[in-house]
């Protein structure tokens, strides 16, 4: 079966839910960001994307406007480590559009290690990473949210956070805590009419899982081992999951379709998920 969407389901009755809006994607340059912007856009949103690597972020434009060349969209260089580079993109979209509705906090990678090859400073860059990609863009974003008439902010976390593997300690941890923190933030920002969700994503293909790809010494092909992948990590779907299928989630929790949805998850892990 073909996940991705053609361009009539694509059409199909999004408008109404994310037209007139403005949606910011974080890490929009690749992968699940990339696919979420191409789903905000094609529902009538004005986007704006960011990323750390500029031409990363410039193929991506070129991406999106060759299927929309006439579509609002802003693409901009930033760390969303960087506190001043995240208020100065804050303030580029709303410069750009006048308004923010949407926010998608899903820059970031996962990090390999067990316990025991996990130094105190690779702890301190993954719980940084897991914990101030929410952190910063929310604390930007959030003097224009509070303005907008149906505001939203997503996150993208993992199934890790319920479901630790050893051999990702430190992700799985930071995970298991920004689910929490968003818990809270849905109960803080719930009286200013803020909803505040996340996807539980278990694995889809996307930029990071073709570098873990590029990086095997033998390289059969893409098909062959994303499929041994899923075999070896028991995906009951018997497949990896695409970029397109955790955007369509992202965009359900973002948009007036949830409205009665906070502090909330969506799993998009195949049925990798063992919990009830
Ligand atoms: P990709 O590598 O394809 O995309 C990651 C995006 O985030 C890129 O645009 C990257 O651009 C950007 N990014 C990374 N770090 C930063 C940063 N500090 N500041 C700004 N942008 C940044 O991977 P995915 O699409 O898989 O990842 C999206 C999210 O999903 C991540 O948070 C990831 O941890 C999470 N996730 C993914 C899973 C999967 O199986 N794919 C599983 C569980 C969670 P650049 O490098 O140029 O900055």
């Amino acid at each position: 079966m073909d996940v991705r969407l053609d361009e009539q389901e694509r059409k199909m009755g999004l408008e109404s839910y994310a037209e007139g809006q403005v949606a910011v994607v974080t890490g929009g340059s690749s992968g699940i960001g990339l696919a979420t912007a191409g789903l905000f856009l094609d529902s009538g949103a004005a986007v704006a994307i960011c990323g750390r690597d500029p031409d990363r972020l410039a193929a991506a434009e070129d991406t999106l406007r060759q299927r929309h060349p006439e579509a609002p969209l802003l693409g901009c260089c930033c760390d969303v480590l960087d506190a001043e580079a995240v208020e100065r993109f804050a303030q580029a979209v709303a410069a750009r559009y006048g308004r923010i509705d949407i926010l998608i906090n899903n820059a970031g990678e996962g990090r390999s290690s067990t316990f025991s090859d996990t130094s105190d400073e690779a702890w301190r860059r993954e719980l940084e990473l897991k914990y101030f990609s929410i952190i910063r863009p929310v604390r930007a974003f959030l003097p224009w949210l509070k303005q907008s008439p149906s505001p939203s902010i997503t996150c993208v976390n993992s199934l890790l956070a319920l479901q630790p593997e050893p051999h990702m300690v430190a992700t799985s941890s930071a995970r298991a805590g920004t689910l929490n923190l968003i818990k809270s933030l849905a109960t803080e920002l719930a009286p200013l009419r803020i909803r505040v969700n996340a996807i539980l994503v278990g694995i889809v293909e996307s930029g990071q899982w073709h570098r873990r790809f590029r990086a095997q010494k033998e390289q059969p092909d893409w098909a062959e081992w994303s499929r041994a992948l899923a075999l070896q990590k028991g995906i009951p779907w018997g497949r990896l999951g695409h970029p397109d299928e955790a955007a369509r989630a992202l965009f359900f929790l973002a948009s007036t379709m949830s409205s009665y949805t906070t502090g909330s998850t969506v799993d998009v892990s195949g049925g990798l998920a063992r919990h009830v």
